[in-house]
């Protein structure tokens, strides 16, 4: 453990050291082995309640974090923005005081405006896991991406990681690309120019190409992100046609990546666009085992922040 400060929150990995990102997976592993036991509960959380506020639709993160407070005995208390009162104009710090009033005792926050999180922390006073700001962040995609790599070969440490596809509007790019590095991975993000910002290569451990055949090449894995059209209000592309010819992560790409590489996707898919079914459904597909990943690095995520003491 290093001299820094426990974090409170998981906004992004900012505070957050390797040592303590590490410790976060290995106990995910331990986490995993709970979900294997035919009573999939412990007592960890118990008498804490969580509350998982989704102001933007979710299927996985939303589900998985539910699950997991739940396999440790928290309480768990859904808010879905469109069936409450912020549709009748209520701001999101009464909202926040409301919940807040009811003895919630963490928040898992998913809001289409970067910097949301960071607002129900402030207005909240408690532990808060950012579960997707708009472009900016959605950390805990990171880190079980970040687990099924490791899982697959051991350790980040060498390993190169390409990414591909909608960079721009994606949180999970910008989350992996802080995480990864931070791990010892080395980060290629690959879009066609109107999708690749710029400003991503001044992040340590982070290179970007347009070329998805440069960016394969010593891929270990390779991660193709989701055309985020519900964000776009630019002409970003010529059309999904030529989008396809040229990035979509199918056979003939794979082919050019390391001989044991594996495929990725954080979901929710579009299939035969930015990933070909034959990789989707493949051998070196592991997007199931995101998925399944996904629920013990949440419990290890909650466990660290509510109760966990190294
Ligand atoms: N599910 C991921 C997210 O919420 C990726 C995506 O939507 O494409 O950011």
């Amino acid at each position: 453990m290093t001299g820094s400060s426990r974090p409170r929150h998981l906004l992004d990995f900012h505070g957050w050291t390797p040592e303590r990102l590490t410790a976060l997976l290995d106990n995910a592993d331990t986490m995993a082995q709970v979900l294997d036991r035919p009573v999939k509960k412990v007592p960890a959380l118990q008498g804490l309640t969580v509350c998982t506020a989704f102001f933007e639709n979710s299927t996985r993160t939303r589900v998985s974090f539910e699950l997991a407070a739940r396999r440790m005995s928290a309480d768990v208390v859904s808010f879905a923005a469109g069936a409450s009162s912020l549709s009748k104009g209520e701001s999101l710090r009464d909202t926040v005081e409301v919940l807040t009033a009811y003895k919630v005792d963490a928040y898992v926050v998913r809001h289409h405006a970067a910097g949301a999180a960071h607002l129900v922390a402030r207005y909240s006073g408690k532990p808060v896991i950012n579960a997707g700001d708009g472009r900016r962040a959605h950390p805990t995609q990171a880190l079980l991406d970040a687990y099924t790599i490791r899982q697959e070969f051991g350790t980040l440490e060498g390993k190169t990681v390409a990414i591909i596809g909608d960079v721009r509007h994606s949180r999970v790019a910008r989350s992996n690309a802080e995480l990864l590095p931070k791990l010892g991975a080395r980060v290629v993000l690959c879009g066609p120019a109107t999708l690749l910002p710029a400003d991503l290569a001044a992040l340590p451990g982070v290179t970007l190409t347009t070329d998805p055949r440069e960016a394969v090449r010593g891929a270990h894995a390779v991660m193709a992100l989701r055309l985020q059209q519900e964000r776009m209000n630019a002409g970003y592309l010529a059309s999904l046609q030529e989008y396809a010819d040229h990035y979509q992560v199918n056979e003939r790409l794979m082919r050019e990546a390391e001989s044991g590489a594996i495929a990725l996707h954080p979901g929710p898919m579009n299939r035969d666009l930015e990933i070909s079914s034959d990789v989707a459904d493949g051998p070196r597909s592991r997007i199931v085992q995101q998925v399944e990943n996904g629920q013990a690095v949440r419990m290890s995520v909650l466990y660290h922040l509510l109760v966990g003491r190294e």
